[in-house]
């Protein structure tokens, strides 16, 4: 028996109705959507509306339209880093920040937009006034994660957006860790764009990810090309969602999402996020007064998701999560987790950490389970420094 605790990857196991959904769109619709015309095409619409639909009311959006799909959150994150600048605007961002945020700025430092990179403190939580401080005339975008991927600590996106809006700059959220998994009311936040992926804590399959924008007339598109709308025309229609989805959407993908994300709407982010922060509280308690392993991160669980990292001293990550899994079925993520400069903030660069992350179908035994694994390869490898 395998216990699964890599849901900051993708979540796992997926609700049973995503299945359901999925395999009724395959056996009983199939069309392409927004293309044909005939019933199957009509009905394959509608699973990508509802999708749409269920995403709104999740983040509290009247406009379903708000929201276009995309492959993963990276691909929704390039799309506003790529669709936003001309050469000479700035940007802010972390040193907490996944790849997905960083390669692209880096990508585009070298076309000319100005990057500014603020750390954050030594548990990896920003001070917004700090992040502020960097934001100049030329800054036109704050890019923040909502939740670290490392660390699990929740960032104050609510002042944040609060202060962006006060400068006149753009905010993005990365909340490929928070959506599905805590309250996301955007109608509430000063938010410009939000990217989220649908395969993690919106419980959808992979191949999923969405991006809302409130002004979609801030950004070029990424791609350009078919849409099933305005086909005479040679130039991409710039309504909403066509102006950002081109060629076929992942149809089969929308069915589990919206099956997903009906189930998040079913059980309530905020008992997603109580259940999650139980569970950290927890394994907390079994292993924050073991000498031998090393937590990071805030470790409150009121500003904490479901993900956790630790070292055992004088043990490799890499050597511990092998163990996990071979000794006792626990299956973790060793290493950088895609965010270097957050092990550079917490000072576990280059080797990393293991990542605990737990899901809402994680039991407080299994957590338990992975605790007293963690302390017994502690206690057979580690020596108290
Ligand atoms: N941002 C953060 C904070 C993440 O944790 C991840 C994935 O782990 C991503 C972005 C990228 O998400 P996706 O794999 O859906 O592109």
């Amino acid at each position: 028996m395998v216990r699964y605790f890599d849901n900051a990857a993708t979540s796992w196991p997926k609700p049973k109705r995503v299945l359901r959904g999925m395999k009724h769109y395959f056996t009983s619709v199939g069309g392409n959507p927004g293309r044909s015309g005939h019933r199957l095409s009509v009905e394959a619409g509608r699973v990508v509306l509802d999708a749409r639909e269920e995403a709104a009311a999740l983040f509290g959006l009247s406009d379903p339209s708000s929201i276009v799909f995309t492959k993963n959150a990276t691909e929704a994150i390039n799309t506003v880093l790529y669709g936003l600048f001309k050469s000479g605007d700035g940007v802010v961002t972390t040193t907490m920040e996944h790849n997905s945020v960083l390669r692209p700025l880096m990508d585009l430092k070298e076309k000319g937009i100005v990057v500014t990179i603020v750390p954050a403190d030594e548990k990896g939580i920003l001070d917004p006034g700090v992040l502020m401080n960097a934001v100049d005339d030329r800054t036109k975008l704050v890019v923040c994660t909502h939740a670290s991927n490392v660390t699990g600590g929740i960032n104050d996106i609510e002042r944040i957006g609060l202060l962006c809006r006060a400068r006149g700059v753009f905010f993005m959220v990365d909340a490929a860790q928070t959506a599905g998994v805590l309250p996301l009311d955007i109608s509430r936040l000063q938010v410009d764009f939000l990217a989220a992926s649908g395969h993690k804590g919106l419980l959808g399959p992979q191949g999923t990810g969405l991006l809302y924008l409130r002004d979609p007339g801030s950004l070029r598109p990424l791609t350009r090309g078919g849409t099933g709308s305005l086909s005479d025309r040679e130039y991409q229609p710039d309504f909403m969602p066509d102006k950002f989805e081109s060629g076929t959407v992942n149809v089969i993908g929308m069915a589990g999402l919206a099956e997903g994300i009906r189930y998040v709407r079913t059980r309530g982010t905020t008992n997603i996020h109580n259940h999650e922060k139980k569970l950290l509280s927890v394994f907390l308690e079994e292993v924050s007064s073991n000498g031998r392993i090393d937590l990071y991160g805030p470790l409150d669980p009121g500003i904490h998701t479901g993900v956790l990292s630790i070292n055992i001293r004088r043990l490799s990550p890499s050597k511990v999560g092998e163990l996990l899994d071979a000794q006792f079925g626990v299956l973790t993520r060793i290493g950088l987790h895609c965010a270097p400069g957050a092990h550079k903030t917490l000072g576990t660069f280059p080797d990393g950490t293991v990542r605990f992350s737990w899901g809402p179908f994680t039991r407080e035994k299994d957590v338990m389970y992975a605790a007293h694994a963690l302390k017994k390869i502690a206690e057979q490898n580690g020596k108290v420094s």
